[in-house]
């Protein structure tokens, strides 16, 4: 019932590399998004906050799916000259 979820649908979603990370990480809205199988994406915080928010892609790169319920706030990263990611929180 957010009014948040559909309006990121079909939008390109950031996809963002975070440092000691080898993967590429989803990012929307400040939250961060894990891979664990083709286009299908789990929070970060999935065992550390046990959060259920989970995000799909199609092979573009587009947001097919959202549940953008998180347990915890976003995660705070500083972002090098380089364009990495460095999570500090
Ligand atoms: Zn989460």
């Amino acid at each position: 019932m957010s009014m948040g979820v559909d309006e990121h649908l079909g939008v390109p979603a950031a996809l963002i590399n975070v440092l000691g990370q080898r993967k590429g990480v989803l990012m929307v809205k400040g939250f961060t998004y894990s891979e664990y199988s083709p286009n299908y994406w789990y929070c970060t915080k999935k065992k550390s906050a046990r959060c259920n928010a989970k995000a799909r892609t199609d092979p573009h790169g587009k947001l097919t799916y959202i549940k953008d319920e998180h347990t915890h706030p976003p995660p705070k990263y500083l972002v090098t000259k380089t364009g990495e990611y460095v999570k500090v929180s």
